[in-house]
């Protein structure tokens, strides 16, 4: 798996500056997790990295290949699993195989027995290899958060990409997720990169942690550098502290 490099990287939504000036990289199969507060960038740094948004300025290199729009090798999980609620899991997860045979080619010929062997490896490893059937709309949502990241697996994805994959998710639930993408990316040496909001379960299944706050990075370092005085200066606003001080 090629190292993933971010070099000077700004995206501007008319006078909005989404991301400002943000470079890092990360070597192959880390399990990056990404921080801040709402409006912060993170999904603005992950649809640039997706190749589904243009940067305003600067490049991103996987491998020694720059980003330039929408690639086949990086798998996205998002927030809404986005299933087809009336296909079964192994057909969801099957349907990540899209993306490298083109929509097309997977309406007039049949998925190849590559593969069909990827999909049910991939719903193994998030542990649903027995629910492979069931329809994923009778599926709970942590179970259907898990299908997705299967069906991301199938790609084959260089990267994979996670954008708040468990925030709609009971804490339960959201920590078994976690754990399942977690051992998926380790067990495929897999580059990946998650925003989430909640801190605990970053600290817990975080390798590295970029803290993001108004387009730019703020911190960059392991879980032990990551000390709840740095937390509060990923999340905490300005304006709230010179509320408090007028209030107080
Ligand atoms: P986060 O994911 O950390 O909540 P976003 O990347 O969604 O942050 O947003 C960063 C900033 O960019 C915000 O001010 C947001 O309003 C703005 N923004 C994001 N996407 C768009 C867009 N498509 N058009 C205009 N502004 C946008």
């Amino acid at each position: 798996m090629p190292r993933i490099s971010v070099e000077d990287l700004s995206k501007h939504y008319g006078d909005t500056v989404a991301l400002d000036d943000v470079s890092f990289t990360i070597p192959e199969g880390e399990f990056v997790v990404l921080l801040g507060p709402s409006g912060a960038g993170k999904s603005t740094l992950l649809r640039l990295l997706n190749g589904l948004a243009t940067p305003t300025e600067g490049s991103i290199y996987i491998g020694d290949e720059q980003v330039t729009g929408k690639r086949s090798d990086i798998g996205m999980v998002f927030q809404m699993h986005y299933l087809v609620e009336t296909m079964s899991a192994y057909r969801n997860a099957l349907t990540g195989a899209l993306s490298r045979t083109g929509f097309l080619e997977s309406v007039t010929t049949s998925y190849d027995e590559s593969d069909k062997l990827a999909a049910l490896e991939a719903l193994d490893t998030v542990g649903l290899l027995n629910e492979a059937r069931q329809r994923a709309g009778s599926m709970s949502g942590g179970q259907q958060q898990r299908v997705g990241i299967a069906r991301a697996l199938v790609q084959n994805p260089a990267l994979l990409l996670a954008d708040e994959p468990v925030a709609s998710l009971d804490p339960k639930a959201a920590e078994e997720v976690m754990r399942y993408m977690k051992s998926a990316a380790a067990e495929r040496d897999l580059t990946t990169i998650a925003s989430l909001h909640q801190v605990s379960l970053a600290r817990e299944f975080g390798e590295r942690y970029i803290g993001l706050r108004d387009g730019r990075v703020v911190f960059d370092g392991t879980r032990d550098d990551l000390t709840m005085d740095i937390v509060d200066d990923i999340y905490y606003d300005d304006a709230e502290e010179e509320l408090g001080g007028v209030l107080a």
